[in-house]
């Protein structure tokens, strides 16, 4: 892989307005991140795809959009304030903290002090767990935590859900939404960050080890088809399974889905059979029945839940480190055109030609109704499909003089630079179609 991979494309993400450092004026926030106009669109698609996916084409998936701030017993109960914990050490050189399990990080520390040989203080455990203070009066305000997983909102919620709805296992909930961790080293761009979003499957299902197993297989192999949909390459996508002693602590069987990053291959999704480990735990704490009763049988059992945990700021990195190509002098990116942040985007062939811009416009305007599409009329046509490319447009359409006699446009494809005369009045479907597949 190109070592200068990421270097370049945190450059392009800043230049065209994928992501920024957070709070950059102020001389920034470590281990947070903006999402521009570009990237705020690349997120929205990946999440609007996975929605699309999960909830909307599945008889057996409903949506919940949880709370971040939740009763600190819900973290008492998961097992985060007592087991959240990463194993930090210290470098009584320069005080500066890093993970004792980071192999790597911690070599490349003792290289940055060249020969001097570092002494580190002895691991200790560190919680993850963002505090916040609620409440008006001060010394009386409630110690809450910025949720460290959405899981534990669906957990809360199980009841409510099985209550309100016809579900009845095997089902899913699903949610989407906002995670914060104190992170010991946010880094790799947005890869560790201490905000961050995920999307998260919970699947319940009857308490058989049988059922679990093929759940658990199920959802591997669905996940890997997912990426491979969205256009990664195969070869930078493989499970790492967790050995005893490596999983979590709620954690029946567990596997990483792993991207191969230019640092290595690192953490995208992770599949865990969390067995009935959270709804017992919520059970005994809340003293509330959390049991689901099958109305026809009349049995009440807790179901088991295999989890599919999937953190959005990295699948839109590994997305776009998958999709950077150098070709010929010129930089695009392969996005698959359900994920790019603009679809098309329309050029009048001159700016200074009023019927061209006026007939440019309307095209314009009536895709815009339906889909992101973006506006160029600077410069030259060339340097219009290079600024177009470096966002990922898959298609950029152009109105000539011949478009003015017979209502059609051209289309240049980003990928291979070709172009196509069309009917404007069959763009429409044209568009769909190639987007949609
Ligand atoms: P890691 O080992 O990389 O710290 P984890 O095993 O703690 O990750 P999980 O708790 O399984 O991660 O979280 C599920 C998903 O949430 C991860 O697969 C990842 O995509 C995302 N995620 C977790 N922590 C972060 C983070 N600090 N920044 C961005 N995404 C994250």
């Amino acid at each position: 892989m190109d070592d200068k991979k990421l270097e370049k494309l945190v450059a392009l993400c800043k230049r065209r307005g994928f992501i920024y450092p957070g709070s950059e004026i102020y001389g920034g926030l470590s281990g947070t991140w903006d999402y521009g106009p570009m990237g705020s669109l690349l997120k929205k698609n990946i999440k609007d795809v996975w929605w699309k996916d999960i909830v909307q084409l599945r008889d057996d998936v409903v949506g919940l959009d949880g709370a971040i701030l939740m009763n600190p017993q819900v973290w008492v109960a998961s097992g985060h304030v007592d087991a959240f914990t990463d194993p930090l050490v210290e470098c009584k050189s320069c005080h500066l903290r890093f993970r004792a399990d980071k192999e790597e990080e911690i070599l490349d520390h003792q290289n940055s002090h060249n020969d001097t040989k570092i002494e580190w203080t002895t691991p200790q455990k560190f919680n993850l767990l963002v505090k916040s203070y609620l409440g008006v009066v001060e010394g009386a305000q409630l110690e809450v935590f910025l949720r460290g997983e959405i899981t534990q909102g669906v957990m809360a919620n199980f009841k409510n859900v099985i209550d309100s709805t016809r579900v009845k296992p095997p089902f899913g909930i699903a949610q989407i939404g906002k995670a914060f961790r104190n992170e010991i080293t946010p880094g790799n761009f947005t890869f560790r960050s201490r905000e961050f979003e995920q999307m998260e499957l919970q699947y319940f299902i009857k308490p058989e080890v049988e059922a679990g197993r093929i759940c658990f297989e199920y959802w591997k192999k669905f996940w890997m088809d997912w990426y491979l949909g969205l256009g990664i390459n195969k070869d930078n996508l493989r499970f790492k399974d967790h050995e005893d002693g490596e999983r979590a602590h709620y954690a029946v069987a567990a596997t990483d889905l792993e991207y191969q990053a230019p640092w290595g291959w690192a953490e995208v999704l992770g599949v865990h059979h969390r067995g009935d480990w959270d709804l017992k735990q919520h059970q005994q704490h809340s003293g509330q029945n959390l049991q689901y009763t099958d109305s026809q049988s009349g049995i009440s059992f807790l179901p088991w839940d295999i989890e599919s945990s999937i953190g959005v700021d990295r699948t839109a990195l590994f997305i776009l480190l998958d999709s950077y190509r150098e070709s010929e002098g010129r930089v695009f990116l392969k996005l698959h055109p359900k994920l790019a942040p603009l679809k098309a985007a329309v050029f009048p062939l001159l700016p200074n030609k009023p019927e061209l811009v006026e007939k440019a416009r309307q095209v314009y305007l009536d895709l815009k109704s339906e889909m992101m599409v973006g506006w160029d009329d600077r410069g030259n046509i060339g340097k219009r499909y290079a600024s177009q490319d470096e966002v990922g447009t898959p298609f950029c359409l152009t109105v000539d003089f011949q478009s003015l006699e017979d209502n059609t446009l051209t289309v240049r494809d980003r990928d291979t630079g070709t172009q196509e005369r069309l009917k404007i009045d069959s763009l429409k479907d044209y568009l769909s179609t190639k987007i949609n597949g």
